[in-house]
């Protein structure tokens, strides 16, 4: 369902005239062997044109106007190969809507001591160049990463992975739309918020559904489409007795089905790339959605539980940052706590909806209660999650601007099997630990709700919070609670202040 290589990042250079047409021959020859490098990397998930080497203010706005309309170009690499004068640029990065990375790198690694002469010096002086092409980015205040080493480098390249990840995750918000069955869950606040402002700042827009809506899709399910969904589950899980053909609970597995094809043909027919549920609001449908939201996650959809729209975009847009990586995407809520001498715990888990990309094994098929809700018991995949170093991300309308906030923790295997634990669930320890991740994460008003990953790093969140130009706080083994909430004091100013920066 995501494709990353229909993206393309433009590989820019500047230059000016003044080097004469054959040096500029050898800066295009140079860039394009460079554009060439990274399009082979990897690292690097989306395709690398180079463009051209531009050396007037007017070619550069044309670029800059061209990368804004083009429908696959998420992005510019800009180098300066040879001395550009910034002036040139303003006109076009004022102009540019498009993220944009400046690798300050050199086409010589090395300096060849014996043979440099000043024709060398001329060429290779990107040292300075980027330094004058950096100065206006800074004097304009854009936001944008600045990645610093030799091209064929693995960091490098790595680094600027990451930022086109994050760049293909920005271009899929730009437009995208999210469907919202039922509206917010009873009186939480947290996964409220302002949809106009997140249409304006973050380019995605909420579409609010009645739960009938879905429920008439879901009864224009044909009997072979049912039964061609139960033999996948058949296929692909452990299924429990109850629930195979002939089993007692055998109904509630083709539900499950039914719940899971009007969902993918109401997605389907939207084109929508997020939804929300609340179990709160289930007029007409017999089980809370809990199979299918797994699934419908497992392939690429961003969900959200009770209404929480700004959650599901956010694990939508981890789940394009994370595309063809090991490792998986999936909403997530701190759910419970261990707390012991070998280090505090949390289980994370929800109700259902975990998402099975996550799965150290073979997720199994069953059906228990739900206990709230008063609803037909749902269909669920259980399994334990991997371990490893992971991350959890939440995003906050705060009234003035949105915030991210993330914490970086290591997955770990459960003390003991949890045998009646009917859910998906993960457990980890927040680093540093749970005493300054919490109360770092309470000050900072995050919520219980988070995209959470393995293979998503902070770098990723850090640059995709860039390019949205909202507040990002992480909180990692470097982190310290007094200095956390003097962070705070400091942003609010900060972004109140920004406006008239
Ligand atoms: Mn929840």
């Amino acid at each position: 369902m995501i494709d990353l290589k229909q993206y393309e990042v433009w590989f820019v250079t500047g230059s000016q005239h003044l080097y004469g047409p054959k040096t500029l021959e050898t800066v295009a020859e140079h860039s394009r062997e460079i554009a060439a490098a990274l399009g082979a990397s990897k690292h690097l998930p989306v395709q690398i044109v180079f463009k051209s080497v531009l050396t007037t203010p007017d070619a550069i706005r044309e670029l800059c106007l061209e990368a804004n309309s083009s429908k696959n170009c998420i992005g510019l690499i800009t180098w300066m190969h040879t001395f550009s004068p910034a002036k040139m640029w303003i006109a076009g990065l004022s102009l540019l809507k498009k993220p944009f990375a400046h690798l300050h790198t050199q086409y010589n690694q090395g300096i060849p001591w014996s043979e440099i002469d000043m024709d060398f010096m001329n060429l290779n002086q990107a040292a300075h160049g980027d330094r004058e092409f950096g100065f206006i980015g800074s004097r304009m205040r854009l936001d944008r990463k600045v990645v610093v080493g030799h091209w064929k480098e693995d960091e490098v390249q790595a680094q600027l992975g990451v930022w086109a990840r994050a760049a293909s995750a920005w271009a899929d918000w730009q437009g995208a739309r999210l469907a919202r069955f039922g509206d917010n869950m009873r009186d939480v606040a947290v996964t409220e918020g302002d949809k106009v402002e997140a249409q304006i700042k973050l380019g995605y827009s909420v579409y609010g559904y009645g739960v009938g809506d879905l429920v008439k899709v879901m009864n224009e399910a044909t009997e072979s489409d049912i039964q061609k969904m139960v033999q996948e589950y058949l296929d692909e899980y452990d299924v429990v007795p109850a629930l195979l053909p002939g089993g007692e609970k055998h109904a509630s597995l083709r539900e499950g089905a039914k719940i899971e094809i009007g969902l993918r043909n109401f997605l389907k027919a939207g084109n929508f790339k997020a939804f929300t549920t609340t179990f709160e609001d289930l007029h007409g449908m017999a089980q809370l959605p809990g199979l299918a939201v797994q699934r419908l996650m497992r392939d690429g959809y961003g969900f959200g539980g009770e209404g929480d729209w700004k959650t599901s975009a956010l694990v939508r847009a981890m789940k394009v940052m994370n595309a063809g990586m090991k490792g998986g995407v999936s909403f997530m809520e701190d759910y419970t706590y261990h707390l012991s001498a070998s280090g505090d715990k949390v289980l994370g888990s929800h109700m259902l909806e975990i998402c099975e990309s996550i799965a150290v094994s073979k997720p199994k098929l069953e059906i228990h209660p739900l206990s709230i809700g008063g609803k037909a018991d749902p269909v669920r995949l259980v399994f334990d999650a991997n371990t490893g170093p992971a991350i959890g991300a939440s995003m906050m309308d705060m009234g003035q601007r949105f915030r991210m906030v993330a914490n970086v923790v290591d997955v770990i295997p459960t003390d003991e099997p949890l045998p009646k634990l009917p859910v998906a669930r993960a457990l980890w320890l927040p680093r540093p630990n749970l005493k300054v991740a919490a109360a770092s994460w309470i000050y900072a008003g995050g919520a219980h709700h988070t995209s959470f990953s393995y293979s998503v790093t902070a770098e990723h969140l850090q640059d995709f919070a860039d390019m949205a130009g909202i507040e990002f706080l992480l909180i990692d083994e470097n982190t310290r609670v007094q200095e956390f909430k003097e962070k705070l004091r400091w942003n609010d100013l900060y972004y109140h202040l920004n406006k008239g920066l």
